[in-house]
């Protein structure tokens, strides 16, 4: 019999490669995504697997504790991946009790359900829990998040994220539910929605509109591309250490500005213009509240115990990124219209 993973998020963007890399390499498990398609889920970002045998689609909310429990049971998972969550922190300000809801209250109901399907008898069992590392706050200009750095948080999305973190390690120590978290760096890559700093930067210069930097620019991340995290996702599901934390990045660090600048670069090399015509756009915008300062990760855990590394350098995935965008104007242009959330209207609910 199949093992059958559920996968929360999957129409997202990191869910999304993730969907696609467990349906592509393991014929032998049945992948469940559960996604309540928000405005950041997209269904024709996984158009390629949706006819695969091993790979079904099912709409839910993770709020929804009732039907939660009706998933587990009709599908009996004995892996959960669950990335569903809010994850823009410019609309977690605006509406932080959202947050609250779908990350905090959602992931307690995927804990509740687990454990209740689960019955106690945990044998061959995981829930893995997809965290990022806003959860430990800011760094100075020295030093590196590691597993053991107290959390943190400063924005209303990093604290309800911290907040499910707690509980899912809460229910290990608890119950025994065997769990593992990952705690990753800020991910890039195709499929990603254009509200985001590098997919906003691309779209504006095709639309010749301007590119807003926070502040000075000089705020720090460590980028990591998406396919990268969807490898590490896998490596720590099979492989991690249950009831432990494993922090992933890319010790790939870039200021906001760099970072535009080399974007910038790079569009006008592939648009074949002058370098600077884009960098033209750049306009700093009046910072965020709460924004911290820099992210750093210290991956060195992952590596050690699982012999993880990412397999692509920066300038690789961003131009393999621009190169998507470029050759996917029709899905830039779609989630832009708001066009693309009739896609499961048209797609699954034919007759
Ligand atoms: P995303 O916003 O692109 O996708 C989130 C998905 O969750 C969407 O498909 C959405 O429809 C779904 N969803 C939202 N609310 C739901 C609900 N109540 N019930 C069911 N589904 C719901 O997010 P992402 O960038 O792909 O992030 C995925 C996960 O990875 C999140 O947990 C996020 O915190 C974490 N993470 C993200 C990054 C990053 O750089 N994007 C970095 C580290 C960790």
């Amino acid at each position: 019999m199949k093992k059958t993973i559920l996968i929360t998020g999957g129409a997202g963007f990191i869910g999304s490669h993730v969907v696609r890399e467990f349906v592509r390499k393991y014929s032998d498990y049945h992948v469940v995504n559960l996604d309540a398609l928000t405005y950041a889920g997209n269904l024709a970002n996984l158009e390629d697997v949706e006819g695969c045998s091993n790979y079904t689609f099912v709409k839910g909310d993770i709020t929804d504790a009732g039907h939660i429990l009706e998933v587990f049971n009709q599908y009996r998972p004995t892996g959960v991946i669950h990335l569903a969550a809010e994850s823009h922190v410019d609309r977690s300000i605006n509406d932080p009790l959202r947050f609250v809801m779908t990350n905090v209250v959602g992931t307690v109901n995927l804990l509740n359900a687990a454990k209740e399907i689960w019955k106690d008898n945990f044998i061959g069992k995981r829930f893995h829990h997809v965290s990022t590392d806003e959860v430990y706050g800011t760094l100075g200009e020295e030093g590196l998040f590691t597993e053991y750095t107290a959390y943190d948080p400063h924005s209303p999305y990093s604290a309800s994220k911290a907040s499910s973190d707690h509980f899912v390690r809460a229910y290990h120590d608890t119950y025994g539910l065997p769990v593992v978290i990952t705690n990753c760096s800020n991910n890039y890559g195709p499929n990603h929605f254009p509200e985001k700093l590098i997919p906003l930067c691309i779209h504006n210069i095709l639309n010749s509109k301007s590119l807003p930097i926070y502040g000075d620019g000089k705020f720090t991340r460590d980028w990591l591309f998406v396919i990268d995290h969807a490898r590490a996702i896998d490596m720590v599901f099979h492989g991690g250490k249950t009831g432990d934390s494993y922090n992933v990045g890319g010790f790939n660090e870039w200021k906001n500005i760099d970072l535009v600048n080399e974007l910038c670069k790079q569009m006008d090399e592939k648009l074949g213009r002058p370098v600077g015509t884009s960098a033209k756009l750049i306009t700093f915008v009046k910072d965020r509240p709460g924004h911290d300062l820099r992210y750093a990760i210290d991956a060195s855990k992952i590596n050690r115990e699982l012999g993880y590394e990412p397999t692509v350098t920066f300038e690789e995935g961003l131009s393999k990124t621009i190169d998507w965008y470029l050759s996917n104007q029709k899905w830039l242009d779609q989630v832009t219209s708001g066009e693309y959330q009739n896609y499961y209207e048209t797609q699954y609910k034919k007759t």
